[in-house]
């Protein structure tokens, strides 16, 4: 068992980790939350796994429970979702000191913290996440949101959940290609803070073996999460050391209408490809691109971006119009080496040599 203490002011709150805890997860509710109702929102394939369970468990516990199960996938993570939400919270008659809980991946974590965020101004809500994503990610940090129809993520808050339970054991059930999907950020945890980690992963080759470790895997990447996040309460633009391999990744995952890649798949190409245009530059040391790719390729990530396929005006035209980009300056986030993160100014110019890799 392990637990992490993200400290964000008042809205401090820990992350627990723990195989098996979702046996256990009525009595740990029970320690911080005195209220009568609970609303858990999920999806139709987590549901099916856990969601009965944990609703039972509740009810023994004296809670009377909602469950809002919804079909899976980011359509789900719609605008026009929340009011059938909103509606069946207020059937529950759930008040403002009552509990969410919100019960799957990384769609339901943004959805239903969303929805907990902007509920009658704002219900406390607590994360089960079920996906690696979800428990190396989008759990924590506070960031809550949904997609309108003109883009991802578009509508949004910060919401810090009461508490994170993270029971790894559930990864059981989770489709190869979403754990390999999630594998790509836990990769770049360890490129940009913790070369001793990026060691570790590369002696992991099976998804067993990295189950045999995977407390250990999760613990790393939230502990690493969790110091990102904290660091940038204090304004240091240490958040955006979250972004490598991402402005590469956005662009590719918008230029291919979001049907090529995963977000995992992308970001690892999105890695492998900046940090190969830093070493040419003579901004990384020689190697780092090799050992990246190297790894992802071992959990059977892609990294290459077949350039001869895109048309790289578009694609340059796609990170410069990237919400977090003003101007034609952008931030691109490098290594020094693995383990050694840093931000750099540089115009979209820096990324011209991608036609020739
Ligand atoms: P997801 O929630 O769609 O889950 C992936 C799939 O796995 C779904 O089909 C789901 O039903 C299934 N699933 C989840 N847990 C399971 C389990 N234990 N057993 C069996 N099936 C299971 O997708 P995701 O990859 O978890 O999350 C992606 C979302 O996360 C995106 O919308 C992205 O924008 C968001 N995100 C948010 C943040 C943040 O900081 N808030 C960070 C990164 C990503
Ligand atoms: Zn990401």
């Amino acid at each position: 068992m392990a637990e992490l203490h993200v400290g964000l002011g008042k809205n401090s709150y820990t992350i627990l980790i723990e195989n098996g805890l979702r046996h256990r997860l009525p009595e740990e509710i029970k320690n911080i939350y005195s209220g009568k109702k609970i609303a858990i929102i999920t999806d139709h394939n987590v549901n099916a796994h856990y969601g009965t369970q944990l609703e039972e468990g509740l009810q023994a516990a004296g809670f009377e429970t909602l469950v809002v199960a919804l079909p899976p996938g980011e359509q789900t993570k719609d605008f026009q979702m929340l009011p059938q939400i909103y509606d069946q919270l207020l059937d529950f008659q759930l008040n403002r000191s009552e509990l969410i809980i919100a019960l799957g991946g990384g769609v339901i974590g943004d959805l239903a913290g969303f929805a907990a965020a902007s509920f009658l101004r704002g219900v406390p809500f607590i994360q089960i996440p079920t996906s690696l994503l979800a428990q190396v990610d989008s759990s924590i940090g506070g960031k809550v949101g949904v997609d309108l129809a003109r883009g991802k993520n578009l509508v949004g808050a910060f919401n810090q959940p009461k508490k994170v339970f993270i029971d790894p054991e559930v990864l059981s059930t989770l489709p190869d290609h979403y754990f390999r999907d999630g594998l790509g950020e836990v990769i770049k945890y360890g490129c940009i803070k913790d070369a001793e980690f990026f060691s570790f992963l590369q002696t992991l080759h099976t998804r067993e073996e990295m189950m045999a470790h995977i407390e250990r895997i999760l613990y790393t990447c939230c502990d690493i999460k969790r110091r990102v996040v904290e660091a940038d309460e204090k304004d240091t633009g240490e958040r955006m050391l979250l972004n490598f391999g991402h402005t590469i990744a956005h662009a590719l995952e918008t230029y291919t209408n979001y049907a090529k890649y995963s977000h995992g798949e992308a970001v690892a190409i999105g890695m492998v490809a900046i940090t190969r245009l830093s070493e040419k530059k003579g901004f990384t040391v020689p190697g780092t691109a090799a050992a990246i790719e190297a790894l992802a390729k071992q959990v059977g990530l892609p990294t290459e971006l077949h350039i001869e396929t895109i048309d790289l005006d578009s694609l340059l035209a796609i990170m410069t119009l990237d919400k977090k980009n003003l101007d034609d300056h952008l931030k691109v986030i490098l290594l020094k080496e693995i383990g050694v993160s840093y931000v750099q100014d540089e115009t979209i110019a820096f990324f011209d040599e991608l036609e020739n890799m």
